[in-house]
């Protein structure tokens, strides 16, 4: 029986090299096409085996036949004012994931998926409107980040610098496919571990394996409520993982790994907005070396009627943080123009595919 065809970018470089290494050698290549094939892949992106011209063509069919590339499909690009574009990719089932080139004038960061929708039901969340599909394969999390880095060198002329798992999907929810994409970015790509960041709404067990990491990566977690009933009411992970479950999980990462962690706070309009709020925010986060990150709610009116808070509001939010001495800032939102908040895009692609076939187009 044929053996199945090995996705590259989805074992780790380590095991890439070696099955390189055993393809050569079966054909009495010599080592170095395994170096030429590993640069392709790592250094310069290529999408198919064709594109490495320095192999003899033969090579590059028989290469195909035992190995894959996992190409993602961009159906769609968006491309803001302020410079974010965001990407549509179809992946080989049809099912679509987004991912987000975010410029600033010293970082390239890309925000990546980690799963097809998602499960955890976040109420500000237009990916979690449309509930779980599937898990990404490791392969596919890591084609994100080798197409838009061919996107990145063309329009930005520059590589992406940063990458944070805030795309679709809750990535402790796919751990290991989560780690496995790691592995290949920072062992693969040569993406260092303190500008990969993951985020999750706060699930213990996911938190507690990465401390675990010899890798010092980045964690950030979506709080966006200090208190337990209001965190109830925006993220159904809080009955699984209260507050105080997950602080004692976060102090034990810090201890472990003596790294700062971001919060994200989503600043929505009169529902968790208060300076007693913010209070409470600086209360539990005692202790912890953090930073906050205040971000005013990216609208989704397909699905609620909130809003972002005031500029006002927000600014009094921060200066309740600073005078109990928790570092913050306000994030400015970026690429509100095209829908670049997790899930907005697919929601409004898929919006505009309806109301197309309703209309006959
Ligand atoms: S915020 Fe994250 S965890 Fe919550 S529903 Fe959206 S994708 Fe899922």
């Amino acid at each position: 029986m044929k053996e199945p065809i090995v996705e590259l970018l989805g074992i780790s470089p380590e095991d890439a090299r070696a099955s390189l290494r055993a393809f050569f050698k079966a054909r009495n290549e010599a080592e170095f096409r395994t170096k030429q094939v590993e640069e392709w892949l790592f250094d310069r992106h290529a999408r198919s085996f064709n594109e490495m011209t320095n192999l003899p063509s033969n090579l590059q069919v028989e290469l195909g036949n035992e190995f894959s590339l996992t190409e993602l499909e961009s159906t769609y690009v968006a491309r803001s004012s302020d410079g974010t574009v965001k990407h549509l990719w179809r992946l080989d089932d049809g099912e679509r994931v987004e991912s987000v080139l975010i410029p600033t004038k010293d970082r390239l960061t890309l925000c990546l998926s980690s799963q097809v929708g998602c499960a955890l039901g976040c109420q500000f969340c237009a990916t979690g409107h449309f509930g779980f599909r599937r898990q990404l394969r490791p392969a596919e999390i890591v084609a994100q980040y080798s197409n838009s880095s061919r996107v990145a060198l063309h329009d930005f002329e520059r590589p992406i610098t940063n990458i944070v798992y805030m795309g679709m999907g809750e990535p402790l929810a796919n751990l290991d496919s989560v780690i496995n994409s790691l592995n290949t970015l920072h062992r693969g790509f040569r993406k260092g571990a303190r500008r990969i960041t993951i985020s999750t709404v706060g699930l213990v067990p996911g938190i507690l394996k990465l401390a675990q990491r010899p890798e010092p990566f980045e964690l950030a977690i979506s709080l966006h409520a200090p208190l337990h009933e209001l965190r109830l009411e925006l993220m159904p992970i809080e009955k699984r993982y209260p507050l105080p479950d997950l602080f004692e999980a976060l102090r034990s990462f810090q201890r472990q790994k003596k790294r700062r962690i971001s919060f994200e706070y989503t600043l929505i309009d009169g529902v968790n907005d208060e300076p007693k709020l913010a209070r409470a925010l600086a209360d539990i986060a005692r202790g912890l070396t953090c930073f906050v990150n205040l971000i005013p709610f990216n609208p989704i009116p397909a699905i609620s009627e909130w809003r972002a808070s005031s500029p006002s509001k927000i600014a009094r939010f921060s200066e309740v943080l600073t005078e109990r001495g928790i570092q913050n800032a306000v994030r400015r939102p970026r690429g509100r123009d095209i829908a670049a908040a997790c899930g907005q895009l697919r929601l409004a692609r898929k919006a505009a595919v309806s109301v197309n076939k309703k209309e006959g187009l």
